[in-house]
């Protein structure tokens, strides 16, 4: 008996684990004909400068356009692609676009605006980020300074593994790189002064309560005020509320992005609300809804 029932949880385990091992290849079977038929599009969500109210930079983030399911958020299909090599030509397929983008801006005099993409962790441990970025800076006119890398503490430190010199070389390239989540990770803060990085990005965990929790309030000022005096710049997700921008800028964060302001937009919208922002601001009205 005791025999048998051992037989039948092996079964058990075994159908659940060939069940779990089938979705991921079947997912990432589709994930490999959606890059080929291009189906994944790039939103772009506004980050706004508190010192010149404007919008001087932008995220990058990739949506599945599926054929039938129709938009699916990058959470449901990235942690697949992560686990096959699929992330690397995702990873380079966005790198791409984003650059493109950039040169059909500079060709129509659209404002400068500074694009950050977010980077897995695979991407830099197999070494192939550097590479990809040699290569589409050569296919495209555009100076590197107008991308930016967003890498979590957890990517940072599984991949400054032996001797990684990667992050030196890309930000001596002068391509920008920024700590994404920070404070969520488990990066120490020697790792602030021993890397390259020149923007921190606060995770919207602490932004969530920033204006109702005096704990999560002084998290935040102690980044920003770090931040500085590493002359770096920082930037805070997530912020959907008038009252959380007014603390931001009030305690001098840099750049303020979130649903306050924009949710990530195809790119046409994008355009539309980057125009009609800088339209009202540059009237002189006071009072202004957003400033
Ligand atoms: P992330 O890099 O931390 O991006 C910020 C996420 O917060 C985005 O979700 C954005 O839409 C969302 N967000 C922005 N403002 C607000 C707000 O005010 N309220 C709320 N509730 N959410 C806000 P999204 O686009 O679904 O992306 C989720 C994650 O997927 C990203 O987190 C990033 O880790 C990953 N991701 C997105 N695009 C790419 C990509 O091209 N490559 C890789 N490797 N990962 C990506
Ligand atoms: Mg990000
Ligand atoms: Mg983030
Ligand atoms: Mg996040």
């Amino acid at each position: 008996n005791a025999k048998r029932a051992g037989r039948n949880c092996y079964m058990f385990f075994s159908e659940s684990m060939n069940k779990a091992a089938s979705i991921q290849l079947e997912t990432e079977n589709n994930l490999k004909i959606a890059l080929q038929n291009d189906e994944f599009t790039i939103f772009y969500q506004p980050k706004v400068s508190y010192k010149s109210k404007q919008i001087t930079q932008a995220e990058a983030l990739i949506r599945w356009n599926h054929p039938k399911k129709g938009l699916i958020p990058p959470n449901i299909f990235i942690p697949i692609a992560e686990k096959s090599d699929l992330i690397i030509d995702i990873g380079k397929w966005v790198r791409d676009q984003v650059l493109q983008q950039l040169t059909i801006w500079q060709e129509k005099n659209f404002p400068p605006i500074k694009v950050s993409v977010n980077v897995s962790g695979k991407e830099f441990i197999k070494r192939e980020v550097l590479q990809h970025l040699l290569d589409i800076f050569m296919k495209y006119q555009i100076a590197p300074h107008w991308l930016e890398l967003e890498i979590t503490e957890d990517t940072l430190i599984q991949s400054i593994k032996d001797n990684n010199t990667d992050y030196e070389i890309i930000r001596g390239m002068d391509v920008g790189l920024a700590i994404d989540d920070f404070g969520t990770g488990y990066c120490s803060l020697g790792y602030l002064k021993d890397y390259p990085f020149e923007t921190l990005k606060i995770d919207k965990s602490f932004i969530n309560n920033v204006t109702k929790n005096e704990k999560d309030a002084s998290i935040v000022k102690t980044i920003i005020a770090m931040a500085h005096s590493l002359n770096m710049s920082v930037v805070a997700e997530g912020v959907e509320t008038q009252e959380q921008r007014d603390f931001l800028v009030a305690n001098k964060c840099d750049l303020i992005q979130g649903y306050f302001y924009c949710k990530p937009q195809p790119v046409d919208k994008f355009e539309e609300f980057v125009h009609n922002f800088s339209q009202q601001n540059q009237t002189n009205t006071p009072n202004l809804a957003l400033f």
